[in-house]
C-alpha cells in the first residue's frame, strides 16, 4: 500500500517505547515503512534537552536495529515551530490523493485540541492513536472537557485498519500495540541521576546509550522546577 504513516514526537531521546510502537504500527497497517518525525521546534512544550541534530542523530543510530523504520527530518529542516498541521500541508501538496496517516499515542491524541489548527488535522490525513501504559484512553476521553473530541471520536473513530488505504485521510483509527512502559521523562530521570545504571539498556538501544555519553547528553534534569 501507497500510505506514507508519520509518527511524530520530541524524542528527547528516543526509547524502546516509540520503536517497539513504531515496529508495531507498522505491522499492524501493513505498510513498508514507517517514519518517524522528530520535532525541531516544540511548540507545544518546554524545550527539549537535547538539540534537534542531536535527537536527530540518536533517531538515525536508533531505527539501525529494526526494519522499515526511518527517520524524517522534514520539521527539524523547516523554519519555524513545528505545527503538525503545516507538515501535513506540505506532504499533502507534494501527495494529492495518497493516503496520510499520522500516529499518535494515546496521551497525545487526547491533548489534541491544544494543537496549532487541530480540527484541519482530520482534512490532511487519518490519526492513528496507540494505547499507552499509565493513560486511561476511555474514561479519558468520556470527561466532559473532551465532548469535542469525544464527539470526533464517535463520528471517525475505528478499529479497522483497512480504513487507512481505502481514502486518502479523515478516520482515528486505533491500532493495538504492546504496552511499553516508557518515556523519556524516565530515561533522563535516570540518565542525570544515575548514568550507569544498567537499566538502562532496557530502555534504549546501545547505540544511542553511546551517543549520549560521548556527546554529555541529560547530565541535568531538564524538567526540575
Ligand atoms: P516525554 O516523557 O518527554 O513527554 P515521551 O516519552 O512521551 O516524552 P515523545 O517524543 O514526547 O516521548 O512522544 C512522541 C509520541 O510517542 C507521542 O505521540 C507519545 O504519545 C508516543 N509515545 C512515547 N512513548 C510511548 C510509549 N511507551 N507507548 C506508546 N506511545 C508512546
Amino acid at each position: 500500500m501507497s500510505a506514507l504513516v508519520l509518527f511524530g514526537g520530541t524524542f528527547d531521546p528516543v526509547h524502546y517505547g516509540h520503536l517497539y510502537v513504531a515496529r508495531d504500527v507498522r505491522a499492524a497497517l501493513g505498510v513498508p515503512e514507517l517514519r518517524l518525525v522528530p520535532s525541531g521546534d516544540p511548540a507545544h512544550r518546554r524545550p527539549p534537552g537535547a538539540t534537534a541534530s542531536d535527537r536527530l542523530a540518536m533517531l538515525e543510530l536508533a531505527v539501525r536495529e529494526f526494519t522499515g523504520l526511518v527517520p524524517d527530518p522534514i520539521e527539524i529542516l523547516r523554519n519555524g515551530p513545528s505545527y503538525t498541521v503545516v507538515t501535513l500541508e506540505s506532504l499533502r501538496r507534494q501527495r494529492p490523493g495518497v493516503p496520510l496517516a499520522w500516529v499518535v499515542g494515546a496521551d497525545a491524541f487526547l491533548g489534541l485540541p491544544r494543537w496549532h489548527r487541530w480540527r484541519r488535522l482530520l482534512e490532511l490525513a487519518h490519526i492513528v492513536v496507540i494505547e499507552r501504559p499509565g493513560v486511561a484512553f476511555d474514561a479519558e476521553l468520556r470527561t466532559s472537557a473532551q465532548a469535542e473530541l469525544a464527539a470526533l471520536w464517535d463520528a471517525r473513530g475505528t478499529d479497522d485498519v483497512g480504513v487507512l488505504g481505502a481514502r486518502p485521510s479523515g478516520a482515528i483509527i486505533r491500532v493495538a500495540a504492546g504496552r511499553y512502559p516508557i518515556s523519556a521523562t524516565i530515561v533522563r530521570r535516570l540518565l542525570a541521576e544515575d548514568p550507569a545504571s544498567p537499566q538502562l539498556a532496557q530502555l534504549l538501544p546501545p547505540a544511542v546509550l553511546a551517543y549520549i555519553q560521548n556527546h554529555s547528553l541529560y547530565r541535568t534534569l531538564p524538567d526540575a522546577p
